[in-house]
């Protein structure tokens, strides 16, 4: 060991193993660089780039597919968001599943899969994410990137200390346009100026409806925001997961011109088997996509969420078989938990009751939503999302007779549980989907 007794021979050592490491791991970064395949059904119309709707996003990381089924039989236009926060892998699957089967009988549908391209280029970091997970068809698995809530630092950098996102244009001439059919729509402080942390400048659902000259986050937001604008989208839908302790869960929060038909909706999903809630939109929480788009354009905006154990606080490792299966030891733990903490709580609100004395708390919860111990997989979490969006635009289309939007192909709730989710996907080579829909 002599060669190391000299320090210029140790310092050349330790450069070229930190060199090793820097290559490994930047050859690893860059394997989230390059999109997996998408194979849209035979209805697909025409692809289209998010840079149709603003120039200057044309060949930056922002750029992303547009793809438009337009069934050339007049009737409304719907538009679905996958990929708004990547880490969230059923909200973008369930874009998927849509473009991989949709066939459209009346208006158009058009699809966003991975509305901020940008932030599938990496993963959270410092949270031992895994890049990648697979999804089994009958042809073999295919392989889809597990990416951030964010835009990738390296597009842009540096984050401000405080974020306040942008009042974009549009708002006055639609909140004059809607204010007396809506009471509750007054007092409407509009978008922008809401203090967010640094970070939230690349997080697309603070960045509506977004600035033409902003940030490249701002950017994407503005681009949305002008397509549906543009091509008067009378129905948007964006799809999220959250953690299991995360409040706002299995629920779709409609912006107020979209709460009439979202609660007849959850009425509809009621005989589905499956629990959800409505949640209306704050005035006050600005940069969302169910508020900025429903108060800046015409579109009704809803949002859905489904709970995710890997995106928890609460999370043992994070491995890709916990994004699919929804399983997490830890997370059993914590229902347990609470089992024997609300047991104690009752117990001990019977002994008040009895002694007539006066008890502040009967049950508590440590996660929004129930996880039961087999957890919560993606057929389930996609399948909640596809059964929302179907229950959601026939609830649309029962009170738009004039523009209705009709479509085959997209299946539901019991399907994903009797078939699971690869069933509806193309194989990893492009083979068609061999999934049958149970007809309800
Ligand atoms: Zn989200």
């Amino acid at each position: 060991m002599k060669f190391l007794n000299n320090p210029i021979h140790r310092a050349h050592l330790l450069l070229a193993c930190g060199l090793i490491v820097c290559l490994i791991s930047g050859w690893r970064f860059r394997l989230m660089w390059t999109p997996e395949p998408l194979f849209p059904s035979s209805g697909l119309t025409e692809i289209k780039m998010l840079s149709d709707w603003h120039a200057p996003l044309a060949n930056t990381v922002g750029d992303t597919e547009v793809y438009i089924f337009d069934s050339g039989v007049p009737g409304g236009t719907l538009l679905i968001s996958g990929g708004t926060h990547p880490n969230e892998p059923a909200a973008y699957i369930t874009s998927v599943v849509i473009l991989e089967n949709l066939q459209v009988e009346e208006g158009r549908v058009i699809v966003i899969p991975r509305t901020n391209a940008a932030a599938f280029m990496h993963n959270d970091s410092q949270e031992a994410m895994v890049q990648f997970y697979h999804l089994e068809t009958p042809d073999g698995p295919r392989p889809f990137r597990n990416g951030s809530r964010v835009t990738a630092p390296v597009f842009q950098w540096p984050d401000p200390t405080i974020y306040i996102n942008p009042r974009g244009d549009g708002f006055e001439e639609i909140q004059a346009k809607y204010e007396e059919a809506y009471p509750s729509l007054r007092g409407n402080p509009g978008p922008g100026r809401q203090m967010l942390a640094g970070i939230d400048s690349r997080n697309l659902n603070r960045a509506f409806p977004g600035t033409p000259n902003g940030t490249l986050t701002e950017q994407i937001a503005y681009a949305v925001t002008t397509l549906i604008r543009e091509e008067n989208v009378d129905l948007a839908i964006d799809y999220h997961e959250a953690s299991p302790e995360y409040p706002t869960n299995n629920v779709m929060v409609a912006h107020q011109r979209a709460e009439g038909i979202v609660s007849w909706a959850e009425l509809l999903i009621s005989d589905d088997n499956m629990a959800i809630a409505t949640e209306t939109s704050s005035l006050q929480l600005r940069g969302l996509s169910h508020r900025e788009w429903g108060d800046t354009t015409d579109a009704l905006s809803v949002l859905f969420e489904s709970a995710n154990v890997a995106m928890g606080r609460m999370k043992g490792k994070t491995t890709e078989e916990q994004i699919v299966t929804g399983y997490d030891g830890a997370y059993v733990r914590v229902m347990h938990i609470q089992r024997l903490l609300n047991e104690r709580l009752a117990a001990r609100a019977a002994a008040a009751d009895e002694a007539g004395r006066q008890v502040s708390e009967r049950s508590r919860r440590i996660l929004a939503v129930e996880v039961p111990n087999e957890g919560i997989s993606m057929d389930e979490r996609v399948g909640r999302h596809l059964q929302s969006t179907l229950r959601v635009v026939e609830s649309y289309n029962d009170e738009h007779f004039d523009k209705p939007i009709t479509f085959s192909g997209v299946p539901g709730i019991r399907d994903m549980r009797t078939s699971g989710v690869g069933m509806f996907l193309h194989g990893p080579d492009g083979s068609p989907p061999t999934g049958e829909i149970i007809p309800f």
